[in-house]
């Protein structure tokens, strides 16, 4: 996101707002070993290419006509999805699906973002980044020492800010971190109190073994939940993530939403990869394993990894500036991620053959000899 001022030209009316800013991008290098975008290393398994290829084929000569403009089926079937992993009894009607999860973020965001909205840093960095450009005030509740959320400090700064929206990230990108559903329980609580949903991102949950926050919005109806396909699915090219809320949430982001937003191609793809959702999910538990093994890994190097939820860790225990240590590892064809903690670099977990590749260029990198 925002770095360094970039110089735009006086011609160019830009918002002023926007002025600061330079467009959000991890970089993208052919030929290296990407860890870089938590992406789930696995192409699409062919049982599955054939599904999406016969739901599309029904499609394409339909092409002429707008998409189902409220996707019916595509948010039946993720109702479905989510209470058999849950345990709960959702319809359509507390299910929407957009663009990926940044669209879900930006349609909340114009559409309840009227009083700022609280995040706590680090965080994923498209939060503030879509507050920024929906106009939308950022406060920053931060976090502990261990990258937890001490949750009384929070409940008081929600009573201070008293925001229209609080967002938890769990498990957290980039720390790894996830937050207790206890502690969800009583930020909802302190939310409701001030008039504020409680948004609760869930990008990485099906890596977590902490239950979901969608079993607690039948008790708080202030609770959103935002998850994606772009992980656990292996999906991240097809775009697509979903709201878990009250219906009365689904019905203020069709205010703010683009008429027509999700093409027909993407709600056929992602009902076909919801029909071989056990296919796709298969990976998810070897990426858990994976995960574990890089971890002890990493220690065994004498680096400090911090225990993750998710499907990447971040590590610290290296004397070199991150930037300097990522530099190494980019020119011996691994790509991780600088996400700005001092200290601190992040690798997503890929195949076992790219996860051996990492740990090779960091053992050959002096990292760890180079470690106090
Ligand atoms: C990757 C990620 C997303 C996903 O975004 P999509 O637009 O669905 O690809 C959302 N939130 C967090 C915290 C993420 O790390």
């Amino acid at each position: 996101m925002a770095s360094l001022s970039p110089s735009w030209p006086e011609w160019l009316p830009l918002r002023t707002s926007l002025r600061p800013l330079t467009p959000y991008g991890a970089p993208q290098i052919p030929d290296v070993i990407r860890l870089n975008t938590n992406e789930n290393p696995f192409e699409v398994p062919a049982s599955v290419l054939a599904e999406m290829q016969k739901n599309l084929e029904k499609i394409l000569p339909t092409l002429n006509r707008y998409p189902d403009r409220d996707a019916v089926q595509l948010r039946s079937d993720l109702a479905c999805y989510i209470n058999s992993r849950s345990k709960t009894a959702f319809t359509l009607d507390n299910i929407w699906a957009a663009n990926g999860s940044n669209e879900i973020l930006q349609t909340l965001m114009l559409a309840c973002g009227e009083k700022g909205v609280l995040g706590f840093l680090p965080s994923y960095s498209v939060h503030p980044l879509i507050a920024q450009v929906t106009g939308t005030e950022f406060f920053n509740a931060a976090r502990d020492e261990d990258f937890s959320v001490d949750v009384s400090q929070a409940i008081a700064v929600i009573n201070e800010r008293r925001p229209s929206m609080v967002f938890i990230t769990t498990p957290n990108n980039p720390t790894g971190t996830s937050m207790p559903l206890g502690d969800i329980e009583q930020l909802a609580q302190a939310g409701a109190g001030v008039g504020a949903l409680l948004v609760v991102d869930e990008a990485y949950a099906e890596f977590s073994s902490e239950a979901s926050a969608v079993t607690l919005l039948g008790a708080y109806q202030n609770i959103v939940v935002v998850r994606t396909m772009s992980k656990a699915f292996a999906f991240a090219g097809a775009r697509v993530g979903y709201l878990v809320a009250r219906p009365e949430v689904i019905d203020a982001a069709l205010i703010t939403r683009l008429p027509y937003h999700l093409s027909s191609p993407t709600q056929a793809l992602a009902i076909a990869a919801l029909a071989c959702a056990p296919a796709l999910l298969a990976e998810v538990d070897f990426l858990i394993g994976e995960r574990e093994r890089v971890a002890r890994e990493l220690a065994t190097l004498g680096l400090k990894p911090v225990p993750s939820s998710a499907n990447f860790l971040i590590f610290s225990g290296f004397s070199m500036a991150p930037s300097e240590l990522w530099a190494e590892l980019k020119d011996r064809g691994v790509l991780i991620r600088d996400i700005g903690i001092p200290g601190y670099l992040r690798v997503s977990i890929g195949t076992a053959a790219e996860n051996d590749a990492f740990l090779d260029a960091v053992n050959k990198s002096g990292a760890s000899q180079r470690s106090s």
